[in-house]
């Protein structure tokens, strides 16, 4: 039996983990991967004190932090999570494990366009990941869609390697920061194509291009679906957290979910104005940590 259990270790995890080892709570880490999100962040200018690193340079350092605290970090993924009695029982892949308290730091999920092509090219020049997958489409033609932050970084991040970049926004402006936009802006290759949808994404085998509301075409042979992230509702279910009508996690100042020994912190919550950012995340960890510790000394 654990005293907490740290299901998530992006920003949010990491931090909560490094408190969590200075608050010496008996606490175990169960992730899919370490860094998160943060990982496919082509470069964070805006963490304080660390400027300049690639998300995963940053998120190492979070890890490192934790670990040489002594942090224990599980690579697995949690199926379900269940509540029996006064405690939590957590089942992963293989495994089960039990815990007095929880921090669900889970992040959120792609979202998906929901066009024709976008499954079938899915990997075959369909990508949600310009950080991880640009390097693919060096010299070559790449659509992306979407209208806020996560499409403008995509372009700063394709515009050095693609030989062309058409950017399809539904909006007339992106909704993003003024210093990302004016970097935008002063890349050459780019252009953008305002108050537009996405019919279809076609292709033989792999993509050729893609279809606009307007009936046009454009070549290309990479499309990236940059429209943002919603949070994963299925691992949750079990509990009858109460959430809001996207599916962030209701939590008060104390990061207190509904559920009596359930915390939770990150993106995946409605905490911090909904502003969804490592330096936000990582203080909803810190914060989790703290209310977990006061749960856990009560009990
Ligand atoms: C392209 C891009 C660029 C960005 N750039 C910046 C930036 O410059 N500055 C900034 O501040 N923010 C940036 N962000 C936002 C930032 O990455 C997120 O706000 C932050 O990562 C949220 O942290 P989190 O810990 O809540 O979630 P995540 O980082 O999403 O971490 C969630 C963790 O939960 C794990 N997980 C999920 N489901 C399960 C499961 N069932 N079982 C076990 N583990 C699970 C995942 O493996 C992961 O480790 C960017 C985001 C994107 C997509």
């Amino acid at each position: 039996m654990h005293e907490l259990i740290i299901i998530g270790a992006g920003p949010a995890g990491l931090s909560a983990a490094i408190y969590a080892q200075r608050f010496k709570i008996n606490t175990l880490i169960i992730s899919e991967d370490t860094g998160g999100t943060a990982n496919t962040a082509h470069k964070v200018d805006n963490y304080p004190g660390l400027s300049g690193l690639s998300g995963f340079e940053l998120l190492m350092k979070f890890k490192e932090h934790a670990e040489m605290l002594g942090a224990k970090i599980i690579i697995d993924s949690v199926k379900k999570i269940e509540k029996i009695n006064d405690s939590f029982r957590i089942t992963t892949k293989d495994k089960e494990y039990e815990s007095k308290s929880i921090i669900i730091a889970t992040g959120t999920k792609r979202k998906k366009l929901n066009v024709k092509g976008e499954e079938e090219f899915f990997g075959k020049g369909v990508s949600y990941c310009a950080v991880c997958d640009g390097f693919f489409f060096k010299g070559k033609d790449v659509c992306i869609i979407g209208n806020d932050t996560h499409a403008v970084q995509a372009g700063i991040v394709l515009s050095p390697l693609a030989k062309k970049v058409y950017m399809i926004n539904d909006k007339k402006e992106y909704n993003s920061e003024p210093v990302f936009i004016e970097t935008l802006n002063k890349m050459n290759n780019i252009e953008i194509i305002k108050n537009m949808n996405v019919k279809e994404i076609f292709g033989e085998n792999k993509v050729k291009g893609i279809q606009l509301s307007d009936d046009n075409k454009i070549e290309c042979e990479g499309v990236f679906i940059e429209i943002g992230s919603v949070p994963g509702k299925a691992l949750i279910s079990d509990l009858n957290i109460d959430c809001d009508e996207q599916g962030h996690i209701k939590v008060n100042e104390k990061m207190e979910t509904n559920i009596k020994g359930v915390f939770a912190a990150g993106d995946i919550t409605t905490g911090s104005m909904r502003w969804y950012q490592i330096v936000t995340a990582a203080s909803e960890g810190a914060l989790c940590v703290k209310s977990a510790f006061s749960y856990i000394k009560e009990k």
